[in-house]
């Protein structure tokens, strides 16, 4: 296969796992993203309309030698085997986040990539929220008091009938809460760690349904998250710091930036569509972005949190 920087641009790209975030999200923003066509899908069951459709990879990988690029959008527990596939066949490819069910996974897939010469763009899509970068400079110029994430929302609003997300490896909480994890390891100067955790695991699930952290911060300052999908009514994903150079509120995801009240930006969402202009400049420039500490960070929790059964979730 040629190195993708010589393939005239648009790269041909499949996404591969045809679900909800595949639907909402790659979709539009690769058919608005001149630099990709999409060229073919892989799924079991899922299709889209005037784009041919596999349902199994190594068949479209050995039929369309002309797919350069796979975006895989199904759930973590299988991203590997799809991603090792991929790689091996000298195909780039995106992974939605997270980038795997484990670490370990993560890192064999960076090492198999280097072998094979391809891109992987590990994405963390939230750090594309319009007010993530401001924030991320403010930070840089100030001291931190205490950061405080407030995750909550209702699961049976946002995933119903995931069976995956409540089954080990699919992370319960830390499926969203890692939204939040990989904006504070984006915007932090230097990094924290994990030091307590609390997990509520319901009876009859794998994976937790809240979860409260606190990290260690190397200049003192308080750091700490509350994940919780029990959440009906309004719901939050925001993040509060308070600093030398006064309270910031990182709003709605990371949409939002208010300073002592202000507001500082607040633009329509673009993450997905900055997702992609980002992933074809990995891919010009033939190099990779893997970043694990978000998932570390939920690895930590797994590692050292306390586990409390609380009463059984039906959907
Ligand atoms: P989903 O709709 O439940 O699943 C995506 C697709 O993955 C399914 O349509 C299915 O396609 C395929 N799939 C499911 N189980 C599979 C298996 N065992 N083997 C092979 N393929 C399987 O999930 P989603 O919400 O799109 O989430 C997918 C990933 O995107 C997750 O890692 C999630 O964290 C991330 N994400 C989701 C959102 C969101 O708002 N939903 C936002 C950002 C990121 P087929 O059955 O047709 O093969």
């Amino acid at each position: 296969m040629m190195p993708v920087s010589t393939v005239p641009t648009p790269y041909r790209i499949a996404i591969v796992g045809v679900g909800k975030i595949a639907r909402d999200q790659h979709l539009p923003a690769i058919r608005n993203n001149p630099d990709f066509e999409l060229a073919a899908t892989v799924s079991r069951n899922g299709t889209i309309e005037d784009v041919e459709a596999f349902t199994d990879l190594q068949t479209m990988l050995a039929q369309r030698p002309d797919i350069t690029v796979v975006a895989l959008c199904m759930p973590p527990q299988v991203r590997y085997g799809y991603a090792m596939t991929a790689i091996a066949a000298g195909r780039h490819i995106l992974l939605e986040k997270p980038p795997g069910a484990t670490l370990s996974e993560v890192g064999s897939l960076r090492t198999e990539a280097a072998r094979h010469n391809v891109t992987i763009f590990a994405t963390w899509h939230s750090r594309f929220a319009p007010a993530v970068e401001a924030t991320r400079q403010k930070l840089a110029q100030t001291r931190i008091r205490q950061l405080h994430i407030n995750w909550k929302e209702d699961v049976r609003r946002w995933h119903p009938g995931q069976d995956w997300i409540w089954q080990a490896g699919g992370l319960g909480v830390f499926d969203p809460g890692i939204n939040a994890l990989s904006i504070l390891t984006e915007i932090m100067p230097h990094p924290v760690h994990l030091t307590n955790a609390v997990l509520e695991f319901p009876a009859n699930r794998d994976t937790p349904i809240a979860a409260r952290l606190d990290f260690a911060d190397p200049t003192g300052a308080e750091v700490n998250a509350v994940f919780d999908w029990r959440q009906e009514g309004p719901q939050s994903w925001d993040i509060h710091i308070e600093t030398d150079a006064g309270s910031l509120q990182l709003l709605d995801g990371g949409a939002r930036l208010l300073i002592d009240g202000t507001t500082i930006v607040a633009e329509a969402e673009q993450e997905y569509p900055l997702l992609y202009v980002k992933f074809s400049e990995l891919l010009r420039q033939q190099i990779s972005d893997i970043d694990v500490s978000p998932l570390r960070h939920v690895a930590d929790a797994f590692m050292l949190g306390r586990r409390v059964e609380v009463g059984s979730f039906e959907d």
